[in-house]
């Protein structure tokens, strides 16, 4: 199996550096151009194509995306280019040359309405620039003609890249009282185990008869099981961070409601994924979310 990976040095893409090598020989590409005249810059159409009829690989895996949430309100000629555009284009190619396409979308997707867990059959409608152009990125998927398998997942942190671990510790390092919202609930989800439940999830797809394999196909929610709010997920970082000696300032951490800490992009409250349909049709199970997050505190740490 070949599999070309897109994005090698976001979060997710460094975890996939590491999850997918026992499955086959990988190439994993940023938006540089390699030894060998190869590019993974989503940006450039002409260079994907000549990347990949040069790979010609099994599959690819797109971890590459625009994820600047904020930033997205004012620049949204760039996101639609990488987060839409760009895996329309991907799409084009990988049903050309019948690749299969590996995807990740986002809980953003969802306007964040109501308590029950999203399922992946459920109405989009997306509240902030970002989620809109990672759905157009899904229907462009849905109308390109390849196999692809979206996972769409949520509140991602890793011991690469920065997260909100890393600016939870270093603002508690010096600050002695913080607000945290309390009203947006979500499950926080390693990179790990993002790329983990990718490479189970093609190990399994690969060895399907094929109609199994086109019954595999589609979008799944994929995040860490239970929930919290990021008051929660900050007070469980503080609480474990102090626990393993580490000497912080903060004293008091303050449940506060969205509505007191505006930002350029509105975020929806419910941001809770019903994950059944990924561990029903891949025989996975999710581990809780603070797990995950205990491990990675503990690597940032060392
Ligand atoms: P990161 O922001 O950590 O990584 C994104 C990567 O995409 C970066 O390495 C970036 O490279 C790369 N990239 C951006 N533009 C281009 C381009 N033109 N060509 C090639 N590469 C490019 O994202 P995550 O790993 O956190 O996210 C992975 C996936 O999960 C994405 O699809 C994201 O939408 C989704 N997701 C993420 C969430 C989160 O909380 N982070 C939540 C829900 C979903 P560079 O450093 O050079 O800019």
């Amino acid at each position: 199996m070949k599999i070309l990976l897109l994005g090698k040095n976001g979060q997710v893409g460094w975890e996939l550096q590491r999850a997918l090598q026992p499955l086959g020989e990988v190439l994993s590409l940023d938006r540089s151009v390699d030894k060998n005249g190869l590019s993974g810059d989503l940006a450039d159409f002409d260079q994907i194509k000549a990347t990949i009829d040069a790979v010609r690989p099994d599959i690819i895996v797109n971890a590459a995306a625009y994820t600047a949430v904020d930033k997205a309100e004012t620049d949204r000629e760039n996101a639609d280019l990488i987060n839409h555009l760009a895996v329309r284009h991907l799409a084009e190619c990988c049903a050309n040359q019948k690749i299969l396409l590996i995807h990740y979308s986002t809980d953003y997707v969802f306007n964040g309405k109501g308590v029950q867990a999203w399922s992946e059959g459920d109405e989009t409608d997306p509240v902030n620039l970002y989620g809109s152009t990672k759905r157009l990125g899904e229907i462009a998927l849905e109308y390109g003609g390849c196999e692809f398998i979206n996972f769409r997942t949520s509140w991602v942190y890793g011991s690469h890249g920065n997260n909100f671990i890393k600016t939870m510790l270093k603002l508690a390092s010096t600050r002695e009282e913080l607000s945290i919202i309390h009203d947006q609930i979500g499950a926080p989800t390693g990179a790990a185990l993002i790329a983990d439940v990718t490479a189970q999830a093609l190990k399994f797809y690969s060895l399907g008869s094929e109609s199994q394999k086109r019954n595999l196909l589609g979008h799944y929610h994929l995040a860490a099981s239970g929930e919290c709010s990021w008051f929660e997920y900050a007070s469980f970082i503080f609480d474990l961070a102090k626990e393993k000696g580490q000497t912080l300032a903060i004293q008091k951490v303050r449940a506060i409601e969205t509505i007191e800490y505006p930002t350029p992009a509105k975020r929806p409250l419910n941001s809770r994924l019903n994950t059944t349909k990924l561990r029903t049709n891949f025989k996975l199970h999710l581990p809780n979310w603070k797990l995950g997050v205990a491990q990675v505190l503990e690597e940032i740490i060392k």
